[in-house]
């Protein structure tokens, strides 16, 4: 028999357009905890969906303690769209006339890009809301009861725009299992938003007390970025090793740091116009007295600055932009606390961590 239940529910946007969400539910070989994965979301990140149907292929096969819940692609017309949100009851024609560019990248062709305000369109501030509004309400609604509601671990997969993926997480307590991931940074938010803010899956899903819940931003928005797949689904695996619902053991190639909320730390910002060459990657550990960066003149080629570490820290922040000017922030050096290092065996969650 097989182990794999393959179901979905139909949906009618405010404009006649049907779509399906489809979700997959594997049986474990043994009891243990449950394990929610929710990719696509924001339909210019693509890694999740992409990722996440092998990786379903991968536990049929595989013997592992307790249930994994997987909707890969949350939200189909905006992942069709390339674009972060399905806006019903707006001119849809209007996409034609976009395009990307991280020069703009807060940019909308409605007007309802992250720098004009809220929308309700953004699936991830809808979760748990009986209110929510449009097909993205509905459809959080639906996700939420079938797959979400009772779930001990849940993984949001986004993407965002930078060299290396990033994990997003608002509470303290899911450190226990970022920490598994070996995704190098752990970004801290708000534990207090507003509504607004609090409408995210991974901060109501992580309300109950035996409810952990992380987001992971893969770093290419708009585009594929295929090199990055089998970190994603090793970052599964590790968690599931961790939380004793897979055999193996988890040993990290790179230390996983977590960046506190408001963390204390050194932020440059550029005097001068000019090439930038940072000495460092991102989320590299760096001492204090470091020099992080400097910035040449392009006629010239002197060395116009330099950035020097005032703490102890990693790299975090790097700017997109290959020409630095007065006022622009390169990057930062924030106080980070290690997770996990690197290099040695990291030790299971109890046993009984889910039964507490
Ligand atoms: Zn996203």
């Amino acid at each position: 028999m097989s182990r794999v239940r393959k179901f979905h529910q139909k949906f009618i946007a405010a404009n006649g357009r049907e779509t399906q969400v489809t979700c997959f539910t594997i049986s474990g070989t043994a009891p243990g905890p449950v394990l929610t994965i929710i990719a696509g979301q924001h339909g210019m990140e693509h890694s999740g969906p992409n990722l996440l149907p092998e990786f379903i292929e991968e536990l049929s096969r595989r013997e592992f303690a307790g249930t994994v819940h997987v909707c890969p692609c949350a939200n189909p017309l905006a992942l069709e769209m390339d674009y972060e949100f399905y806006p019903e009851h707006e001119d849809i024609s209007k996409i034609k006339d976009y395009y990307y560019s991280i020069f703009r990248h807060n940019y909308c062709p409605w007007k309802l890009g992250r720098d004009d305000g809220e929308t309700l369109y953004n699936m991830n501030r809808l979760w748990n809301d009986p209110d929510a509004p449009g097909i993205a309400g509905q459809i959080a609604q639906w996700l939420w009861k079938e797959i979400c509601a009772e779930a001990n671990i849940i993984i949001d997969m986004h993407c965002l725009q930078a060299e290396k993926p990033l994990i997003f997480n608002s509470f303290q307590k899911n450190n226990a299992i970022a920490r598994y991931t070996g995704i190098e940074a752990v970004v801290m938010c708000n534990p207090n938003p507003p509504r607004y803010g609090a409408g995210n899956l991974t901060w109501q899903g992580s309300r109950g007390r035996n409810q952990y819940s992380i987001c992971i931003e893969f770093s290419r928005q708009h585009g594929l970025k295929e090199s990055e797949y089998e970190l994603g689904k090793q970052s599964v695996r590790n968690v599931m090793i961790g939380a004793n619902m897979m055999e193996g053991e988890v040993i990290l190639d790179r230390p996983v740091w977590e960046v506190p909320y408001d963390s204390k730390g050194t932020r440059f910002r550029a005097s001068h116009t000019g090439h930038i060459r940072y000495f460092f990657n991102l989320y590299d550990e760096v001492k204090k007295g470091d020099r992080v960066f400097q910035v040449r003149d392009i006629e010239t080629l002197d060395v116009l600055e330099e950035g020097i570490a005032e703490n102890d820290g990693i790299l975090c922040a790097v700017s997109h932009l290959p020409v630095i000017k007065p006022g622009v922030m390169p990057c930062s050096v924030p106080k980070a606390n290690l997770l996990a290092k690197s290099g040695v065996l990291l030790e299971k969650l109890p046993k009984d961590f889910f039964n507490q």
